[in-house]
């Protein structure tokens, strides 16, 4: 989108038709990080503001709390949560700016104390999942981004704890719902291996299934007995597969782990690496995944049997790592508590160099059986709920076809970006915000920080005011 096919986007705030002083309505989705963030905001200029979760607040960082953060304290809050926090409750005590922390430090110190907040508790809906959003009067396809479709409201749908359906009419939706709840698909190509769908549905219904088939990096500590001389398949390239690999490393009496990597491997390893890295959590872990994979990954056809199939033999104690190598099928034997897994490695073949009469080998099949199985392929974008809406996103990364053209050019660390350009926060809905990690879709290295910018950012639209910082105004 470019302000020449979009001519709302050239308008200066003030005058902008989108901006509505309060009081006004909000609804926000998600109540993670961001969402609280975004409501304390709306609070504070004195909008009548919804806070709709799913689940309890901070639903997706409670399932990673046992991670160290790559940023340090001062990166992890604003000045204004840290403000209502202190007011509400003086002897609150804040982790130092620059002490590293884990997740579950950042919700016992920040997130939570920030949702037990006067200003928030008033707004927050907590086991209430959004079901869909979309204007008062127009579908999609009714009428295209101009005054008249932003000056419509919006309808939210929800559904409560006891499963019962309401709905609801705002001026403002604010979307903060986060995709750590989205994980992509665990086969080849990003699609479905087979027995996928089964095991994601069964995994919630039986708790044998659902101890031994973990969606992220698992807290080994919480358990160490559980993982004593078990077999365990790490699937994917995510930071949350470096985490998993890196901390079962350090596990006493572990077993065996299988990495099934699906791409190959740079000079260095897996991760990219920054000399200096500002973020020495990031740098420490990066390096002890590049270290694992290098010792560990195996030339390609080492194994393979007369009939083609190939045996690898996990050795005890160590990571054994699979290039180009995917999941296609998973199933678990409920007797035997285990999963037998199909793998499939590819290989790389240097078509310049290959004489013309090359014959390019089969993939391999690799059959295995393992006792935990560890999925870390990241995560991706849920639209279901938004689908009447116009929000145009990046075909490839799924982050906002608004930035994602300057995320991508950025030169440097993204910590680091800025957004520069208030138009950048503008969707063809205007009165509709994507906040937070949703807004990056399917790209790396989203940070808090950015999300805090955002915030700032939309409310400037909202209020219709350039200018506006209340950061700046209440906290000096
Ligand atoms: C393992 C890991 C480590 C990280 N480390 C760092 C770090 O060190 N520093 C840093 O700056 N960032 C880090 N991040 C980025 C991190 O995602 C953000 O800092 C933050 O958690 C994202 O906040 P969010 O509010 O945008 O999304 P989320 O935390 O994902 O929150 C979204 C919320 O929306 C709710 N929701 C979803 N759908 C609905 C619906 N339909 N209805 C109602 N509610 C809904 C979810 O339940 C959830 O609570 C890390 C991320 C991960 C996964």
């Amino acid at each position: 989108m470019t302000s020449t096919d979009a001519p709302h986007l050239d308008r200066p705030h003030a005058d902008h038709p989108i901006a509505l002083e309060f009081p006004a309505t909000i609804a926000v989705i998600g109540g993670g990080p961001i969402g609280l963030e975004a409501t304390l905001y709306g609070r504070f200029l004195g909008y009548e503001v919804t806070l709709f979760e799913q689940g309890e607040v901070a639903e997706n960082v409670r399932q990673w709390q046992h991670t160290p953060m790559w940023t340090p304290f001062q990166l992890l809050h604003s000045r204004l949560g840290r403000l209502a926090i202190e007011t509400q409750n003086p002897a609150q005590r804040f982790p130092e700016p620059l002490q590293e922390i884990s997740a579950r430090e950042w919700l016992e110190s920040y997130v939570l104390p920030l949702a037990g907040t006067d200003l928030i508790t008033k707004s927050l809906r907590t086991r209430h999942r959004v079901l869909s959003v979309g204007r008062c009067h127009y579908a999609k396809q009714q009428v295209i981004a101009n005054e008249t479709r932003w000056q419509d409201g919006f309808v939210v749908v929800w559904q409560d704890a006891e499963g019962n359906e309401h709905s609801d009419t705002f001026d403002f939706v604010i979307d903060a719902s986060g995709t750590f709840h989205q994980q992509q698909s665990w086969g080849v190509g990003g699609s479905m291996a087979l027995g996928e769908s089964r095991l994601r549905s069964a995994r919630v219904q039986d708790p044998e299934l659902g101890a031994a088939l973990h969606v992220t990096a698992p807290d080994f500590a919480k358990d160490p007995g559980h993982w004593e001389n078990s077999g365990v398949l790490v699937i994917g390239d995510s930071p949350a597969a470096a985490q998993a690999v890196t901390q079962w490393l350090q596990l006493e009496g572990r077993g065996s782990l299988v990495w099934a990597v699906p791409q190959t491997l740079g000079p260095d390893g897996l991760y990219p690496t920054m000399s200096p890295d500002p973020l020495p959590a990031r740098a420490k872990l990066f390096a002890a995944a590049n270290e694992a994979v290098m010792k560990s990954h195996r030339p390609s056809r080492m194994d393979t049997t007369s009939d083609g199939k190939t045996l690898v033999t996990p050795a005890r104690g160590q990571v054994t790592t699979l290039v180009n190598t995917n999941l296609t099928a998973i199933h678990w034997d409920s007797e035997q508590k285990r999963f037998r897994v199909r793998l499939l490695q590819w290989f790389e073949v240097d078509w310049d160099a290959a004489p013309d009469d090359y014959e390019e080998p089969d993939d391999l099949e690799i059959n295995l059986e393992f006792e935990q199985v560890i999925v870390a392929v990241g995560h991706s974008v849920e639209e279901s709920w938004s689908r009447e809406l116009i929000v145009p996103r990046c075909a490839q990364s799924e982050a906002l076809l608004s930035f994602v053209g300057p995320l991508s050019e950025f030169q440097g660390d993204r910590l680091d970006f800025k957004f520069a350009d208030p138009r950048w926060m503008l969707t063809p809905e205007g009165r509709f915000f994507v906040l937070g990690a949703k807004s990056f879709g399917r790209l790396p290295n989203y940070f808090y920080r950015l999300g805090l910018q955002q915030v700032r950012e939309a409310y400037r639209w909202i209020v219709g005011r350039a200018t506006l910082d209340l950061e700046q105004t209440l906290c000096g």
